[in-house]
């Protein structure tokens, strides 16, 4: 005899760009494109303590907001 149990599983279908809206195809839960993925948790001295900020950028618009920085993030092989 065999007895089974309903196991629920969540994995990742696409990730949609927050920036510019782009769907990311995932393949048993993988996507196949990079993305860069955000999820910040605030702290005490900010002004949004307590707030978390969860995102996800696309490859093109990581570029971007790198072009936007004054000083150029730091980039090791
Ligand atoms: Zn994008």
């Amino acid at each position: 005899m065999r007895q089974y149990q309903l196991k629920e599983t969540k994995e990742i279908k696409k990730i949609i760009c927050n920036k510019c809206g782009k769907e990311i195809p995932a393949v048993d839960g993988e996507p196949r494109e990079g993305v860069f993925s955000v999820d910040y948790q605030w702290g005490y001295f900010s002004e949004k303590d307590g707030e978390r900020h969860s995102f996800d950028l696309c490859e093109a618009c990581y570029d971007e907001l790198l072009k936007s920085f004054c000083i150029p993030a730091e980039i090791k092989e």
